[in-house]
């Protein structure tokens, strides 16, 4: 598929839940993909991506970032505490701010520097014990504690169980970000993003539908 046959996708799906045209923002994922096939990708027009690894990112987007304006870097992987400060510095936002030791430290970064990504708070929506995440229960108490460390949070994020039906999970997420009063929401990948606007996705994360399959080396 082409990041163009995405993009009409979106739009259409927009349509559809009677969602402004453009409210979606698409996040190409292009964690493992060669650099060639990103190229392409940027030379199309694409400019907000996601990578899930800081390592990655640090080893590709400085260098893209020389050659094309107005690059939006994301971090929707797992981020260590020792990995912050690099992921502050390189990235716009971070999707994946899921324990109170992260918070501690991207309030205390943030001050340092004036200056945070935006933050979507994971949660883990299938409450799986393999899967980062703050669990559905203890999500009204972090955001809280969250946001009276001065963070601003932009909405939550989740990645369904790979066997259940995602609306289950993105109309989950919907309702905690709606109690809470967070209006972003970062859900759906490559096979569901259509059902995620539907139910108010503001930022999907597609990555095989644009690039095609990753290739594990
Ligand atoms: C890899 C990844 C995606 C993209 O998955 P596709 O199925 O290739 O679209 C989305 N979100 C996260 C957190 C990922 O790690």
């Amino acid at each position: 598929m082409s990041l163009n046959e995405i993009t009409t996708r979106i739009t259409a799906a927009e349509v559809a839940a009677g969602r402004a045209a453009g409210s979606v923002s698409l996040i190409a994922v292009s964690k493992v993909q060669p650099n060639e096939r990103v190229k392409s990708v940027l030379d199309q027009g694409q400019r907000v991506f996601g990578e899930n690894r800081i390592q990655e990112a640090a080893g590709k987007w400085p260098e893209f970032r020389t050659q094309y304006d107005g690059i939006e870097l994301h971090l929707i992987g797992p981020l260590q505490t020792n990995k912050a400060r690099q992921a502050m510095e390189l990235c716009d936002a971070i999707h994946s701010l899921d324990r109170p030791k992260l918070a501690n430290t991207l309030a205390r970064l943030a001050q340092e520097r004036g200056a945070c990504p935006d933050l979507f708070i994971q949660v883990n929506t299938g409450e799986e014990p393999q899967k980062a995440g703050i669990l559905p229960a203890e999500s009204d108490k972090f955001i809280k504690e969250c946001q009276s460390l001065d963070l601003s949070i932009r909405g939550l994020m989740c990645i369904p169980p790979v066997e259940e039906e995602p609306s289950l999970h993105f109309a989950l997420l919907a309702k905690i970000a709606k109690r809470n009063g967070l209006d972003g929401l970062s859900m759906g990948m490559s096979s569901d993003f259509e059902s995620a606007i539907a139910l108010g996705a503001t930022h999907v994360r597609v990555g095989s539908a644009i690039f095609g399959e990753r290739v594990v080396s």
